[in-house]
C-alpha cells in the first residue's frame, strides 16, 4: 500500500448527495491513513446535465466537511487539467488507438435507426441492443463517411470471452461475455466520451491506484477492465462501496428525508458529526467505539474494515451525533459557536461585545444540554440578547392560579431582582425558593409568571442562570411590565 492514488471523480449535476460527500470521505480516508494522495476530478462530460451551480455546492460543501484534496481544478498539480471537458482530445486518441487496435469501431448509426431497432426488438421480443451493423464497414469505409463529416459514436467491440476482476471488497467478480451489453459506447457523436473511456483514460493517466466507488458502477467494471487490458495498462483496484439505504430497505432518497449535504449544513448539522457517522455507514474500526474525530480516522482506515452489506441512514442517530458532538464542546468553544449563531440571527453585533460575550458564557452551559443542532441556539437565546415579544396575560398565568396569583407572585419577586447582578445566580436562587416558600407555592408555578415575563415563552433555559445572563435591569423592567398587564 505505498503510493495510494485516489481521486473523488463528482459529476456536477446537482447538489452534492450525501453518498457522494461518503465516496470522497472513504478516498480521502485511504489517501490520509497510507500518506498518499488525494484528489478531485470534475467529471462534466455529460453537457446536457451540466449545473454550474452544482461546482461551487461541491467545492463548498467537501471544504466545510473538513476534506482537503492535494490536487484538482482549483490547485492544479502534475496530472491536470482535473475537469473533464477540458481533456476530450486525450479521450479521442484513447478511442482512435482501440480502433486501430481492433478493440473499437465508428457508427454511423442514426438514432433514428436506432430507435426503429430498438421498437423492432421490442416488438419481436428480442433482447435489445445494438444489433452491430457498423462493426462490418471497412476501416476505409468508416474514414471516407468519418471525412465526409458523418456524425458517428466509437463502440468497443465487446468479445464473448467471459471477464473476471477483483473488487476489494466484494472478492472476486465473473461475468459471461454474453451478460454483457453489445458494444457500448466509449465515444459520443459530440466528441464527449462516456463515463467508460473517461474513467479508464483519466484513472490511467492520472496514476489512480484505487478506485473507490459507487455500487451502481459495479455493472460496469468488467467493461472497465476489459478497456484498461485492450490498452495494455494496468487495472487500478476496484472498490465498489456498499450502498446506502433508507430504514426501508430502499436505496437512500428524498422520501427519507434530506439527502444533499447542503440540506444537512442549512439544518445546523456539524461537519465533524456528520463526517464520523458517515465514516460508519460502511466501515467500521472494529468494536464498539462509534466515536472518531477526522484526524483519528485518517489514523485508522482501512480497506478491509469497509462492509460488504449496505449501509442504513438513520437519520435519529445522526441526531445524536450531532447532539453528543455539541456536548462535546468546552464552555468557550459553544459561547463562541452560540455567538455565531445569534449573530447569524442577527441577534448580535459582530464581532460581539464584551457583553455579549459575557452573556453567550453564562448561556453555554445552560443550553448545552437543550441543543441538538446549533441553528436552534438563536430561538433559546434570543430573549438573552433582544427583548422578546411580551406573552399574553393567559400564558403569565400558572395552572392552578388566577391573574392575581400571578400578579402577586411578580410583585413579590421584584424587589429580589435588586441586586442580582452582583450576586450569583444561585444566590438569587435561595431568595426565590424562600420566598415560593412563604408564599406556599411550589416553586414550579412560582417559577411560572417570572419565567413567561422573563423570556417571553413557557419553556426556557434553567431560568436563574437566564436571568443573570439578561441583567437586573432588563429582567426588572420585563416583571414590572408583566405585572402592569396583569393588574390593569
Ligand atoms: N462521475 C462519476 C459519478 O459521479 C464518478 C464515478 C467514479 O468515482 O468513478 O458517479
Amino acid at each position: 500500500m505505498n503510493n495510494v492514488r485516489v481521486r473523488y471523480a463528482p459529476s456536477p449535476t446537482g447538489l452534492q448527495h450525501i453518498g457522494g460527500l461518503r465516496t470522497a470521505l472513504f478516498n480521502y480516508l485511504l489517501a490520509r491513513a497510507y500518506g498518499g494522495q488525494f484528489y478531485l476530478r470534475i467529471e462534466d462530460t455529460d453537457q446536457t446535465r451540466y449545473n454550474p451551480e452544482a461546482v461551487d455546492d461541491l467545492y463548498d460543501t467537501l471544504r466545510w466537511a473538513g476534506l482537503d484534496w492535494d490536487e484538482g481544478p482549483d490547485r492544479g498539480g502534475p496530472f491536470g487539467p482535473y475537469i473533464q471537458s477540458q481533456r476530450l482530445e486525450l479521450y479521442r486518441e484513447t478511442a482512435e488507438r482501440l480502433i486501430a487496435e481492433g478493440h473499437a469501431y465508428r457508427c454511423f448509426c442514426t438514432p433514428e435507426r436506432l430507435t426503429e431497432l430498438r421498437t423492432w426488438q421490442e416488438q419481436q421480443h428480442l433482447p435489445s441492443g445494438y444489433d452491430r451493423r457498423c462493426r462490418s464497414l471497412s476501416p476505409d469505409e468508416a474514414q471516407k463517411l468519418a471525412r465526409e463529416g458523418n456524425p458517428y459514436v466509437i463502440r468497443f467491440i465487446q468479445t464473448e470471452a467471459p471477464v473476471a476482476f477483483e473488487d476489494e471488497i466484494l472478492g472476486k467478480i465473473e461475468k459471461a461475455g454474453t451478460d454483457l451489453p453489445i458494444d457500448p459506447v466509449l465515444l459520443k457523436s459530440d466528441g464527449y466520451p462516456t463515463y467508460h473511456l473517461a474513467h479508464v483514460t483519466d484513472d490511467h493517466l492520472m496514476q489512480t491506484t484505487h478506485v473507490l466507488r459507487a455500487q451502481e458502477w459495479l455493472p460496469s467494471a468488467p467493461l472497465h477492465v476489459q478497456l484498461f487490458d485492450a490498452l495494455g495498462w494496468p487495472r487500478p483496484k476496484y472498490v465498489h462501496l456498499p450502498l446506502i439505504l433508507g430504514s426501508d430497505g430502499q436505496k437512500l432518497s428524498k422520501r427519507h428525508g434530506a439527502t444533499s449535504v447542503r440540506q444537512f449544513k442549512e439544518s445546523g448539522y456539524l461537519p465533524a458529526a456528520l463526517v464520523n457517522y458517515l465514516a460508519l455507514l460502511g466501515w467500521s474500526a472494529g468494536g464498539d467505539r462509534e466515536f472518531f474525530t477526522l484526524a483519528e480516522l485518517e489514523k485508522l482506515f482501512s480497506l478491509d474494515r469497509l462492509n460488504k452489506s449496505p449501509g442504513v441512514f438513520d437519520y435519529k442517530k445522526l441526531e445524536h451525533f450531532n447532539a453528543t458532538y455539541l456536548r462535546g464542546f468546552s464552555e468557550p468553544e459553544l459561547a463562541a459557536l452560540l455567538l455565531e449563531e445569534a449573530s447569524k440571527a442577527g441577534l448580535t453585533s459582530t464581532p460581539a461585545t464584551e457583553a455579549e460575550k459575557r452573556q453567550a458564557e453564562l448561556m453555554a452551559p445552560l443550553v448545552r444540554e437543550r441543543l441538538t443542532f446549533l441553528n436552534e441556539a438563536p430561538g433559546m437565546l434570543r430573549f438573552v440578547f433582544a427583548e422578546p415579544t411580551p406573552a399574553p396575560v393567559a400564558d403569565l398565568i400558572p395552572k392552578k392560579g388566577t391573574a392575581e396569583t400571578a400578579a402577586s407572585i411578580l410583585a413579590a419577586v421584584i424587589p429580589l431582582v435588586s441586586g442580582s447582578d452582583e450576586r450569583t445566580s444561585e444566590a438569587t436562587e435561595e431568595l426565590f425558593r424562600a420566598k415560593a416558600e412563604e408564599l406556599g407555592l411550589k416553586l414550579g408555578d412560582f417559577m411560572h409568571p417570572v419565567r413567561v415575563a422573563v423570556s417571553g415563552s413557557k419553556v426556557s433555559p434553567p431560568m436563574f442562570g437566564s436571568m443573570k445572563a439578561v441583567g437586573e435591569a432588563r429582567v426588572k423592567a420585563r416583571l414590572e411590565a408583566a405585572w402592569r398587564l396583569l393588574t390593569n
